[in-house]
C-alpha cells in the first residue's frame, strides 16, 4: 500500500458530465486539475455502467436553438461523428478522449473520496484537502488545492466539508413554488437500473432467477409501457426509492430494481403477451442511477420561479431547457403517471451564485447538487445541463485561482471577466455580447463574396394538408417585412388567413403578440404561388412567428432543403398524458407549437422585402446563437456542381499581429443530438458545417495561405499560428460545406 500527496490548482471529485465539464474547462485556461471518479469509466449517469441518455435543453426537440454549445457541444457533435448510432462503449470512449486531450488533468479513475480535511467557524470552513482509495492499486491519495469541486452528484464532500444543504422537498410557501408539496418532506426522486436486450434470431428460453418479481401481480403493466424492443432509458421509469434515503439505502433499492428488471422480462419472454421468442438479455446494469440524493445551498438557490420566469439573472453564466420533470413518490409503483412536465416558454438561465457554497468559501459543485429547490432541480438535472453547469463552475474557479480570490469574490469582482471568458469558449449562455477588446476582428471591415438576401424555399418535397390545423413558419424579420409567397394548392375558391407574431424575448421562439394579420382569396388550382400582404417593421430586428391558420381546402408543400433561420411548426392536437404515460399541459406553447414533424423540413415560401438577417456584420457582432436574430453570415446558395469558393474578408486600417483565430461555424443547434439510442439522426456531421477552407494574410502584396482545413466536422476551430503574421488584411476562403448550399459562419475572432 502507497500513501501519497498530489497537489493541484483544483480538485475535481466526481467524473459524471459535470466534474467532466469543469475539470476540462478549468485545465484549458491553464490551472493545473486533479480529476477524481471512484468508478472505471468517466461519464457518471451517462456511462456504459448506467446508460442513461443525455439530455438537455433542446428537450428531446421540444426547444428551439437550444442545442448546447462549449464542451458538452463538443462533445455531443463528436458523438454525432463517430456513435451516430448511440453505442453506449463508443460514448464512453467520446468522454474519456476529450478528458485525455488536456495535458493540465490527472486523471484518477477507481478512486473513491471519503475523507475531508477542513476547517473554521460554520459560517466560514474551508478545505484544505480531500483523501481517496484507489481501488485495485492499493494507493491512498490526499489532493491539495485551492478550490475543490463537488461534482459527486450525492454530495459527500461537501457534507464531510459542513456545506449546508438540503435533502428532499422544501414546503410551498418557502420560494412560492406551486409544484412544491404544503409540506416540507424528505421525498426525493428514486434511484433506477436500466438493461439491454438483443434478438439472436433463434429461440431462447429464459428461467427467471429466484428473487424475480411477479409483474402482473403489480400495477406496472397497467401503469407503466412494456415493449419487448425496448432497451435501456426507455425503461427510465424502474425507478424506487424516493421514499427511503437513497444513498444509505442503495443496496436495497438496488435489490428491488433487480427484482423488477428481472422480473419485468420474465414477463415479455414467459407471460405469452408478447413476441420475444428469439430475444434475450443482453446487458443488466449493477450499478442503480441515482437521480437525486443532497442539493447545495449557494449564495442563491434558483426555483419554479425563476425557471418559469425565465429569468435573466444580471450573473447568468449557463443556460437549460428540458422541463420541470418530477415523479411521484412512489415511482414504478406509483399509479400516477410516471413523469409530470412543465415548460417555460424557451430556455431558462442559470446563476453563478448557485455554484459555489453559501459557507465554505472554498467549494463549488455542479450537476444535480447545485444550490436549487427540489423543484427547479427537476429541470437542471438533466446531463447537457449539468455539464454546461460544469464548464461554468470551471471557468469560475479557475479565475478564482487566477486572481487568488473567492468564488464569490468571482461574482463581486470579475463577473464581466467571468460572462467574456465563457462567451470566449462558446460556452452555452444566451443573451449575453462579447465586448472582448482584446478580438481584433471587431475592429475590421468586413465583406464577403457574397451574402444571402432573398430568403425563399421554393424546391417543393411534400404536400401538408391545412385540413389538419394551424401551422407556422418561423422567419428572421430584419429590418421588416412587407408580404409573404406560399406555394399551396386550393381545392376550392376559398380565404386564406394568415398572421405574423412577435415571439416576446429575443430566445423565446413562441406566438406572442399579434402584430400583423393578412388575407389571401384563393382560387382553385394546383402548384400557385399566392402573395399574403404583411407588412411589419419592429423596432429591432427579431423574429417573426408566422401562422397560416387550418382551411380545409389548401395543402401547402414543405422542401426537404433546410434553410438556416427558419423553422416549421405545425399546431398539436394531443392530449395530457403522452404515449408513454408522461403527463403534460399540451396547451404550453413549445409544446403547442410543435416542429418535431418539420425539423429540416421548411415550407416553401418567399419573403419580402429582402432581408439583412445573413449580411456579414453579424460574425463580429458578439452573439453566437440565435438571439432575436440567426446572428451569423451566409453567403448566397452555391451551385454544387460548380466549385466555387466563397469567401469573407476582414480589413483593417493599420497593420496588426495576428497570432490566434478563432472560428465557430454553423452546426445547427436546433438540431436534437443524443448520445445513445433515443432517435437516429442519420448524418454524422451536420451539413451546415464548413468542411474544407484556408485562412489567408494579405502580405507584401499578395495572399498568402497561413492555414488549411479540410474535412472540418466541428463548430469550433482555434487555430494558433506558428509564427505571428504582420497584416491588414485577412480572409477565411471556403471550399466546401458538410452539405449546405450556403458558406455559414457564426463567428471570427483574432488575437495578437
Ligand atoms: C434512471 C435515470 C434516468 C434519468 N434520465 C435522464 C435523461 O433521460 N437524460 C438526462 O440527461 N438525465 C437524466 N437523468 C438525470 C441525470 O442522469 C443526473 O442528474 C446526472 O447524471 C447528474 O450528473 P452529475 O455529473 O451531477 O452526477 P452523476 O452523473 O451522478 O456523476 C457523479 C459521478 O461522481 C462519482 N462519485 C460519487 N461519489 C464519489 C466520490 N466520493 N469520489 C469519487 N467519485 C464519486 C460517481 O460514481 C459518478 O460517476 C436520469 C437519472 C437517472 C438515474
Amino acid at each position: 500500500m502507497k500513501n501519497e500527496t498530489v497537489q493541484t490548482d483544483i480538485t475535481v471529485i466526481g467524473g459524471g458530465l459535470s466534474g467532466v465539464n469543469a475539470a476540462i474547462a478549468a485545465a484549458r485556461l491553464g490551472q493545473k486539475v486533479a480529476l477524481i471518479q471512484n468508478r472505471p469509466m468517466l461519464g457518471g449517469n451517462s456511462s456504459s455502467e448506467v446508460r442513461v441518455w443525455v439530455c438537455g435543453a433542446t428537450s428531446h426537440g421540444v426547444n428551439r436553438y437550444a442545442r448546447e454549445t462549449g464542451i458538452m457541444g463538443e462533445m455531443f457533435v463528436e458523438n454525432q461523428y463517430r456513435n451516430p448510432d448511440g453505442n453506449p462503449y463508443l460514448w464512453d470512449m467520446v468522454v474519456l478522449e476529450s478528458v485525455l486531450a488536456e495535458p493540465n488533468i490527472q486523471l484518477f479513475l477507481n478512486t473513491d473520496v471519503h475523507e475531508v480535511e477542513a476547517y473554521g467557524d460554520e459560517d466560514d470552513r474551508r478545505i484544505a484537502s480531500v483523501t481517496g482509495w484507489m481501488m485495485g492499486s492499493e494507493r491512498r491519495i490526499r489532493f491539495e488545492s485551492e478550490l475543490f469541486l463537488d461534482c459527486t452528484g450525492d454530495g459527500l464532500v461537501g457534507f464531510l466539508a459542513g456545506a449546508q444543504h438540503r435533502i428532499g422537498r422544501e414546503a410551498k410557501d418557502e420560494y412560492n413554488e406551486d409544484w412544491a408539496p404544503e409540506v416540507a418532506d424528505n421525498i426525493t426522486l428514486g434511484s433506477t437500473l436500466l438493461f439491454y436486450t438483443k434478438d439472436v434470431g433463434h429461440p431462447v428460453r429464459y428461467v427467471p432467477p429466484s428473487f424475480a418479481k411477479d409483474i402482473a401481480a403489480t400495477t406496472i403493466p397497467l401503469k407503466r409501457v412494456i415493449r419487448s424492443g425496448d432497451n435501456g432509458c426507455s425503461y427510465w421509469w424502474i425507478e424506487w426509492g424516493g421514499e427511503l434515503d437513497t444513498v444509505h439505502e442503495n443496496e436495497r433499492i438496488r435489490d428491488e430494481l433487480w427484482s423488477v428488471v428481472y422480473g419485468i422480462w420474465d414477463y415479455i419472454k414467459n407471460s405469452g403477451k408478447f413476441e420475444a421468442e428469439t430475444m434475450t438479455l443482453e446487458w443488466v446494469g449493477s450499478i442503480p442511477g441515482k437521480r437525486e440524493y443532497r442539493r447545495f445551498i449557494g449564495d442563491y438557490v434558483l426555483n419554479q420561479n425563476d425557471i418559469l420566469a425565465q429569468r435573466e439573472f444580471e450573473d447568468r453564466v449557463a443556460f437549460g431547457g428540458w422541463s420541470i420533470d418530477l415523479h411521484p413518490p412512489g415511482g414504478m409503483y406509483a399509479t400516477e403517471s410516471g413523469s409530470k412536465h412543465l415548460h417555460p416558454d424557451g430556455i431558462y438561465h442559470i446563476p453563478f451564485r448557485s455554484l459555489y457554497s453559501v459557507n465554505v468559501s472554498n467549494l463549488m459543485f455542479a450537476g444535480r447538487n447545485i444550490s436549487a429547490s427540489h423543484v427547479a432541480f427537476g429541470t437542471t438535472r438533466v446531463m447537457a445541463t449539468c455539464a454546461v453547469i460544469g464548464e461554468a463552475a470551471g471557468t469560475g474557479a479557475a479565475l478564482a485561482v487566477q486572481h487568488g480570490v473567492t468564488p464569490r469574490a468571482v461574482y463581486e469582482r470579475h463577473l464581466t471577466q467571468l460572462q467574456q471568458t465563457l462567451l470566449r469558449q462558446d460556452a452555452s449562455v444566451i443573451g449575453l455580447r462579447s465586448s472582448d477588446d482584446e478580438d481584433l476582428a471587431r475592429r475590421a471591415k468586413l465583406t464577403a463574396s457574397s451574402t444571402l438576401r432573398r430568403l425563399a424555399v421554393e424546391d417543393a418535397a411534400e404536400p401538408v394538408a391545412l385540413q389538419g390545423g394551424d401551422v407556422a413558419l418561423l422567419v428572421p424579420v430584419a429590418p421588416e417585412l412587407q408580404r409573404i409567397e406560399l406555394l399551396l394548392d386550393a381545392a376550392a375558391a376559398t380565404t386564406l388567413e394568415v398572421e405574423v407574431w412577435s415571439t416576446g424575448r429575443a430566445e423565446n421562439y413562441i406566438p406572442h403578440r399579434l402584430e400583423v394579420s393578412g388575407l389571401a382569396a384563393l382560387t382553385p388550382g394546383e402548384r400557385q404561388w399566392v402573395s399574403i400582404p404583411l407588412a411589419w417593421k419592429p423596432p429591432t430586428a427579431q423574429h417573426g412567428f408566422i401562422i397560416i391558420k387550418a382551411n380545409e381546402h389548401v395543402t401547402l408543400y414543405v422542401s426537404h432543403q433546410p434553410q438556416t433561420g427558419v423553422l416549421s411548426f405545425v399546431k398539436n392536437t394531443s392530449t395530457t398524458v403522452s404515449a408513454d404515460f408522461s403527463n403534460q399541459d399540451p396547451e404550453q406553447p413549445v409544446v403547442l407549437w410543435s416542429m418535431k414533424k418539420l425539423v429540416r423540413k421548411p415550407f416553401c415560401f418567399r419573403m419580402y422585402p429582402e432581408t439583412t438577417a445573413f449580411e456579414v456584420e453579424h460574425v463580429t457582432d458578439g452573439f453566437v446563437r440565435s438571439y432575436g436574430e440567426p446572428h451569423m453570415w451566409l453567403s448566397e446558395a452555391r451551385d454544387p456542381a460548380v466549385s466555387e469558393s466563397a469567401s469573407l474578408e476582414l480589413q483593417w486600417q493599420e497593420t496588426v499581429q495576428i497570432s490566434e483565430i478563432h472560428l465557430t461555424f454553423n452546426d445547427d443547434v436546433n438540431e436534437d443530438l443524443i448520445n445513445l439510442h433515443h432517435h437516429y439522426t442519420p448524418f454524422p456531421v451536420i451539413p451546415e458545417l464548413v468542411r474544407d477552407y484556408r485562412l489567408e494574410a494579405y502580405v507584401e502584396g499578395q495572399w498568402v495561405k497561413v492555414h488549411e482545413e479540410t474535412a472540418n466536422h466541428k463548430r469550433k476551430q482555434i487555430h494558433r499560428l506558428p509564427t505571428a503574421v504582420s497584416t491588414d488584411q485577412l480572409r477565411l476562403v471556403i471550399e466546401a460545406t458538410n452539405g449546405s448550399l450556403h458558406a455559414e459562419v457564426i463567428e471570427i475572432r483574432v488575437y495578437g
